[in-house]
């Protein structure tokens, strides 16, 4: 019984990875590797990556920054955004990881670990610039500032950042947001504060609204070659992964093939086209370990059939997929199972 098989692709992610870096510049790149990289293996990813010159990694949760200060050494800079338990910031602390802040409760804490084991916070302080995810409110953040600084004077913490996330759901928005984030800074700097790393934009602001980047990019989706809902193709940003499987029965004319529900692949997709060495196919049936598309002449047991990737066979892509379901491409991805197979190529 053949396994579905997700292919990855390193010199596809250099590729994006060097074409978003020179597309942000002067602004650095920060990789964002949350939900194992999107699918793509945590380990690989921030291997591949470093010796691809990237020197930021987001990580969602100190866990896994652990696993890449791990996986990477000292000189690789990690950052923590969620908020935690104190054991996991002491190891945070130990480790120069460095955290996202963004409650008066959190930041409580994180000085008073620092203060207990004895290691200075690396502390990125975060403004809620409208999206209701975290972050101090307007109101709060003077106060938030001036613990920082106080703690920064007393050598428990440093004081490295300013960020927000933005909602891009339009424009205006995102600009309402840039104005809150600004503000928010010139307020840090009134104090005399310096916080060097400044970042406020995903992948789509990143590439799209240059006017928003600060001096860091935090940028998943379009390294992975994924590209965001609604939105064309980008020349140079190539999907690094491509799921394959494989025909294990023909039936009434049609292609069996091994890839089904338990390897999380979306029952909801019936009707949407995949790649096969005769071209696009359409998916009839998802059942639980296989699927069933329409044949093709000379199709034999053991044809590889190309459910997505970068549509040389006619397949579409993560996001095309995505699109059909009202999810979003890295959905795909991250729902995967473990039954499928993921191997890495060039
Ligand atoms: C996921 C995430 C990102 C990266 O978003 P992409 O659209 O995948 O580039 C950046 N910042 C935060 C806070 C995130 O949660």
């Amino acid at each position: 019984m053949s396994r579905p098989e997700l292919r990855i692709h390193t010199d596809r992610f250099i590729s994006n990875i060097e074409t978003v870096r020179s597309r942000v510049l002067p602004a650095h790149l920060m990789l964002v590797v949350k939900d194992n990289a999107y699918g793509h293996g945590l380990e690989w990813a921030v291997g591949a990556a470093q010796r691809g010159g990237v020197g930021w990694f987001g990580t969602f949760d100190i866990p896994t920054g652990l696993e890449v200060r791990r996986a990477l050494g000292e000189s690789a800079r990690v950052f923590a955004w969620t908020t935690s338990t104190d054991d996991e910031i002491d190891a945070a602390l130990l480790q120069r990881l460095d955290l996202g802040v963004g409650s008066a409760e959190y930041l409580e804490r994180v000085i008073a670990r620092a203060r207990s084991i004895g290691v200075p916070a690396r502390a990125h302080l975060k403004i809620d610039s409208g999206l209701h995810r975290n972050g101090f409110v307007s109101d709060e953040w003077a106060q938030a500032v001036a613990d920082v600084r106080r703690a920064e004077a007393a050598g428990l913490a440093e004081f490295v950042g300013v960020w927000s996330h933005l909602a891009e759901a339009s424009d205006d928005e995102d600009d309402e947001s840039q104005r809150i984030f600004l503000e928010a800074i010139r307020v840090a700097s009134e104090t005399g504060a310096t916080p060097a790393v400044r970042h406020l934009t995903a992948s789509a602001a990143s590439w799209w609204r240059p006017e928003l980047r600060g001096t860091m990019c935090r940028v998943g989706a379009f390294c992975y070659g994924i590209r965001s809902t609604d939105s064309p193709d980008i020349n140079g940003i190539v999907p690094v992964a491509e799921l394959v499987a494989t025909v294990l029965e023909i039936a009434d004319g049609n292609a069996v093939v091994g890839l089904g529900g338990f390897d999380g692949f979306p029952s909801s997709l019936v009707g949407a086209p995949v790649g096969t060495p005769a071209g696009r196919r359409d998916i009839l049936a998802i059942g639980e370990t296989t699927m069933r598309i329409s044949g093709w002449a000379g199709m034999q047991i053991g044809d590889s059939v190309r459910v997505f990737g970068a549509g040389g066979l006619g397949e579409e892509n993560a996001t095309a997929l995505a699109e059909r379901i009202d999810t979003v491409g890295e959905e795909i991805l991250t729902r995967l199972t473990t039954r499928v197979l993921r191997t890495i190529a060039g």
